[in-house]
């Protein structure tokens, strides 16, 4: 067969774009060799419908010891008495998590988009929104932060059956133990979606959601550095949070609750080869150099919200106490999308973001945000976050400057020349 260069082409451009730009969409990560190996490897040929040792088609062994090997790693990593390695993405892990716990119609309470939540928190674009009735906490307008009472109030007042603490664009810690304490008086579940904060979570550096959560979902790419993928958890003492008796009298136990959800009620055959990544993405995670990766994560991203706010920038809450921040433009006079745009002009990839109370559409937004877990990957450290948001600053304060975008695009893959996406 001829090798189609039509797309080989495309990847190596794609490989060159990431190589000289700077990363700093918080989403995203660089994964190790190995990692990408195993995304490549024959284990995508296999058929696995089912689990391990429960398979529907034949010859799983390997697969099933592979599987087996992700689910013991994730355990030990998050400390979880439960884990499903299927989910193709996050948005399928928290899709289970709703098949599994609800009923078309009920009712659940989720962080508002505009203010830093997910699609699939209750968004009316998403599925979440259309087969339940969602209701939403959101941040203070003054502070940027969680107010507890308030999600108290709003749980108190709506009933939900199911609640979920976590998001895409909040960069504080979550007190889980509260949200437990508001879900219990309400006789709501709790799910924690931690896609953006695992990898920090996995290694103690903010507050563990698994011995206060039901359910907790992640995704496995972002700070966890895995391939793209999903995943499902449950802490100890969880097997049978809601008592849901069956007609024989027998407890079903929320784990093949979750297990049936996954497959066969929303997915097919399993991403072996996605399931061996996420296996040396768990490996690699449990490692003291991953705890030393999260640390300059954490201490880059602190880095950039200081050189940002020195520079009259708007953080929404004032800072970060994890690996991203949200930044209000709206006294830079730049919308969201038109600083994006001029980033990119400059090879430094952000995405544009609503913010709290932003007064533009998503289209357009009055906000950006920044994360640092793929800068950190390249080995960059606090005085390269102090550089990046002068290259920042120099794109937005002259975003319509096509000169300036040009010069600052030149020093940009200067900075990233000779960096491998992942040291
Ligand atoms: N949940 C949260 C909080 C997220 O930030 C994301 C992705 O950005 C998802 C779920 C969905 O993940 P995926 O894009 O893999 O479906």
């Amino acid at each position: 067969m001829k090798r189609d260069e039509q797309i080989f082409e495309l990847i190596e451009a794609e490989k060159e774009r990431q190589l000289h730009g700077i990363e700093l969409i918080a989403s995203e990560n660089f994964v190790s060799n190995q990692v990408m190996e195993a995304a490549g490897s024959v284990l995508t040929n296999k058929y696995a419908e089912g689990y391990p040792g429960k398979r529907y088609y034949g010859g799983c062994e390997v697969v099933d010891e592979v599987e087996q090997i992700a689910i013991d790693r994730a355990k030990a990593l998050f400390g979880a008495a439960y884990v499903n390695v299927q989910p193709h993405s996050g948005s399928q892990a928290n899709t289970a998590v709703y098949h599994a716990c609800l009923k078309p119609g009920d009712k659940i309470l989720g962080f508002d988009l505009s203010h830093g939540g997910h699609l699939t928190h209750g968004s009316p674009v998403n599925f979440s929104g259309k087969l339940y009735k969602p209701s939403f906490y959101g941040v203070e307008e003054e502070t940027g932060v969680l107010n507890y009472d308030k999600i108290q109030e709003i749980a108190t007042k709506e009933q939900p059956k199911l609640i979920i603490a976590g998001a895409s664009a909040y960069s504080r810690d979550i007190d889980f133990e509260r949200f437990r304490v508001i879900a219990d008086s309400v006789g709501a579940i709790l799910l924690a979606d931690i896609s953006h904060p695992a990898g920090l979570i996995a290694k103690g550096i903010l507050n563990d959601p698994l011995p206060h959560c039901h359910i907790v979902t992640t995704t496995t790419h972002k700070t966890l550095r895995g391939p793209r993928g999903g995943m499902i958890m449950m802490g100890q003492d969880f097997e049978n949070p809601f008592g849901i008796t069956l007609k024989n009298g027998n407890l079903r136990k929320m784990s093949s609750l979750l297990d049936s959800a996954v497959f066969p009620g929303n997915q097919g055959g399993p991403l072996e080869h996605i399931i061996a990544a996420k296996a040396i993405a768990f490996g690699e995670a449990l490692t003291d150099e991953f705890l030393h990766y999260q640390l300059q994560v954490k201490a880059n991203a602190n880095a950039m919200a200081q050189a940002l706010v020195a520079k009259d920038y708007h953080i929404i809450s004032n800072g970060t106490d994890n690996h991203m921040m949200l930044i209000d433009l709206r006294n830079k006079n730049v919308s969201g999308k038109d600083a994006e745009q001029a980033l990119v002009k400059a090879d430094i990839t952000a995405n544009k973001n609503m913010v709290p109370f932003d007064d533009k559409s998503p289209f357009v937004t009055s906000g950006i945000r920044l994360g640092v877990s793929a800068v950190t990957t390249r080995g960059l450290k606090e005085a390269d976050m102090v550089a990046i948001v002068d290259l920042v600053d120099e794109v937005i304060t002259n975003f319509e400057d096509e000169a300036t975008l040009e010069s600052v695009k030149a020093k940009v893959n200067t900075m990233m020349k000779d960096k491998p996406l992942f040291v």
